[in-house]
């Protein structure tokens, strides 16, 4: 994949958003990338999958946001899975609050990665978005070449993309006309018909762009969560294989 900053968005909460940045990066890194993540979801459970100690006095991105912390600074390194990560807090819900007066608010955080050179540092940088199509999602969307989308196949999965894509639109138009849909990844695929439904009304729709792995819906997915640990880490996961695959479909688009 050309695309270097790559948001993950849908705003359609639980479809598998950050489980899909943490294996992701987990799987960049394991290929010898180096890899940021950015929390950018104030439920803050990209940071906690990390194992990110909340109790610490340490920047995160809402300092960033404010204007208060260089993004350098408050780099973390999650040891076990060889990633950096900026986390976020409870704090960041209130971003439409203390962005109101900033110019050209969907821009900080593009700001922030020009200002200290710190995407130079990196093969890959990846945001984890909160499911809204609020303001951290159009900075989100200003700030990324690209963006994938996880999608849950079960039913209303397409109103929730077409919605998206709305916003996607007006970032591209408006402020950002580089930044390209890296891919739609179908998540918690569990072979029933209207998995089979969605994927066939997704293809339709999306021809081209529906990466060729998905992940199913198993257990140790969910697990992985509350163990704060990637699938790609995990010995012989299923999901971890799968995201995996997605790593190397996601590196042969690079080559290409
Ligand atoms: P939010 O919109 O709240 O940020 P999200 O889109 O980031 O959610 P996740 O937090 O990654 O979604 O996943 C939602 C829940 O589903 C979590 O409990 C997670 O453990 C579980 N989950 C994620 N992927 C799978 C999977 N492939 N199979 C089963 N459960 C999964
Ligand atoms: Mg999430």
């Amino acid at each position: 994949m050309k695309e270097r900053i790559i948001a993950i968005a849908n705003q359609k909460g639980g479809v598998g958003k950050t489980t899909t940045v943490v294996n992701i990066a987990a799987g960049l890194a394991e290929q010898g990338k180096k890899v940021l993540c950015i929390d950018l979801d104030p439920q803050g459970n990209l940071s906690d999958y990390l194992g990110y100690d909340f109790s610490l006095p340490r920047p995160t991105v809402v300092d960033v946001f404010k204007g208060n912390a260089a993004l350098s600074d408050s780099i973390v390194t999650c040891e076990a899975e060889h990633i950096d990560y900026i986390a976020a807090d409870i704090t960041l819900a209130t971003a439409d609050m203390f962005l109101a007066q900033t110019m050209c608010r969907e821009q900080v955080l593009k700001r922030a990665l020009d200002a200290d050179k710190t995407a130079d540092r990196y093969d890959y940088i990846l945001i984890d978005c909160l499911p809204s199509l609020g303001v951290l999602v159009t900075n989100a969307l200003s700030a990324a070449d690209g963006v994938i989308i996880p999608v849950q196949v079960q039913k209303f999965a397409l109103n929730g993309i077409v919605q998206f894509e709305d916003i996607f639109n007006l970032v591209k138009e408006n402020i950002n006309p580089a930044l390209n849909i890296v891919g739609i990844l179908e998540t918690m695929t569990d072979g029933t018909n209207m998995a089979r439904e969605v994927d066939k009304a997704l293809k339709e729709r999306y021809d081209g762009l529906v990466f060729n792995t998905s992940i199913s819906k198993r257990i140790e997915a969910a697990n992985s969560t509350a163990e704060q640990k990637s699938l790609i880490t995990k010995r012989s996961s299923v999901v971890g294989d799968q995201y995996r695959q997605l790593v190397a479909e996601l590196l042969s688009k690079e080559e290409n």
